[in-house]
């Protein structure tokens, strides 16, 4: 049932503008596969996977099963001190998908907290190593690791900080970040130019010293501002440098991970080995509220061996390995292995690239990037109003039956890794009559 006007008022919306989503709501009644249906019996096609996080399709029946039966067996088991068994046959199962050696996994409820997490445990390390003046953290601007206050501290997005950076974390750098239109527009998959943007971090460095710098965090490849993906060569120089001066390297993998850019990670995917990786989204297909962090068995020894005894790391949250998301989790890794999907991804996304690059002509259209089953149009700011164009295309995209994500002016898309040829046609066909007609 539709919402009263005072039902509306009471929530306090995440991210949205809610005067004018309160004024015409868009209500999601239920979804099934590749749709939504909205409260009116419209159906959506579902071009972005929920929030990124849906890669299996909506509606799976083996995870509803999963977590249906969980609460009924155990419906809630305390994470400290107590355990449940599905939450370590959850970690194991997970530590065997992780790349190389990290196979150590802290479970948390969402990106946020796994971002804040990595960036607690890198610090745990340091001290563990004998080396606790590392305490600096550097994050990448156009950056996204969630909302809690490590997050937007180290994340490089000006709006989600300013009202709060009075008390964002003290001792943080931002290098610079990879986005650069006019050398890479239009590039299929990695960018060829830009390899040279991790020497910022080299600029970090002699400004405060490496022995100062605990971690570096990035997204292999930044979502939330707007598709912007690894120059060849990036992530790999990112890596040496880390390496060169003890600097812990973090790979926030919450859009990246399970699927989305054709491999498991994209740490497979380019083959670099971070020392934590973060996870959420499609961990659980997104049924369930549940995150991750992964490390390498190093900085979980490092850690655990140097306490006295007791408790070794002082974090962790009442819902770590719950036991409904466990289950959603566990239901979610077997769907991913038993339908291939991510090989499905991955041996889709030359149909997807081609597809999407068919957008360069129309009206309206700076550039076209992308990588796996990952999208990202960009469009022509309008004069005066930036963000105007991309937000009328992505309501005029949800009146007509598609969902598309928008970042500015930029237009994300990202379906679930069971999306068929045909409706990535229609995906693209529709999302290319609309920017042609709010162009005109
Ligand atoms: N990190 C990255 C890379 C993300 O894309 C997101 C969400 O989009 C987050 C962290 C935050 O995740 P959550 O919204 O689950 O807290």
């Amino acid at each position: 049932m539709t919402p009263t006007s005072a039902q509306l008022d009471a929530q306090w919306m995440p991210f949205t503008a809610n005067r004018a989503f309160k004024r015409a709501p868009r209500l999601l009644a239920r979804a099934k596969g590749m749709y939504y249906t909205d409260v009116n019996g419209n159906q959506i096609l579902d071009g972005t996977a929920g929030l990124w996080c849906v890669n299996a399709g909506h509606g799976r029946e083996s995870i509803t099963e999963a977590i249906a039966a969980s609460a009924r067996d155990l419906d809630y088991a305390p994470g400290f001190q107590l355990g449940h068994p599905a939450a370590f046959e959850l970690a194991d199962r997970l530590a065997t998908l992780l790349p190389g050696d990290i196979d150590r996994v802290f479970f948390t409820n969402s990106g946020s907290e796994s971002a804040d997490t990595a960036l607690k445990i890198a610090l745990a390390y340091h001290q563990a190593n004998g080396e606790p003046r590392r305490v600096r953290l550097v994050g990448r601007q156009r950056g996204y690791h969630g909302v809690g206050f490590g997050g937007i501290s180290v994340g490089g997005i000006e709006n989600n900080r300013k009202a709060y950076a009075a008390q964002a974390l003290p001792a943080v750098d931002h290098i610079r970040h990879t986005h650069d239109i006019a050398r890479n527009a239009f590039s299929r998959g990695q960018p060829a130019a830009g390899a040279e943007f991790a020497d910022d971090l080299r600029r970090v460095i002699a400004e405060h010293g490496a022995d100062t710098i605990a971690a570096v965090i990035v997204e292999p490849m930044a979502g939330s501002t707007g598709v912007l993906i690894p120059p060849v060569g990036y992530l790999e120089r990112l890596r040496e440098i880390c390496d060169q001066h003890g600097i812990l390297l973090i790979f926030d993998e919450v859009i990246t991970g399970f699927g989305r850019v054709g491999a498991a990670f994209a740490s497979d995917k380019v083959g670099v080995l971070p020392d934590i990786l973060t996870m959420a989204k499609g961990f659980t297909n997104g049924a369930a509220p549940m995150g991750a962090v992964g490390v390498r068995r190093k900085v979980y020894d490092t850690i655990v061996d140097a306490a006295p005894g007791g408790i070794e790391l002082f974090h962790g949250y009442t819902y770590s390995g719950h036991p409904l998301a466990c289950a959603a989790g566990l239901a979610t890794l077997k769907l991913y292995e038993t339908e291939g999907l991510f090989e499905r991804a991955a041996s889709l996304s030359s149909y997807w690239e081609d597809a999407v690059h068919a957008l360069r002509d129309v009206p309206g259209v700076i550039d076209v990037r992308n990588w796996g089953l990952v999208a990202g149009i960009e469009l022509e700011p309008r004069p005066g109003a930036p963000g105007a164009f991309g937000f009328e295309t992505f309501t005029r995209c949800f009146d007509r039956g598609l969902l598309v994500r928008v970042t500015g002016d930029i237009i994300a898309l990202s379906p679930p890794l069971i999306v068929e040829k045909e409706q990535i046609d229609q995906m693209v066909d529709g999302l290319g009559k609309v920017i042609a007609e709010v162009a005109t």
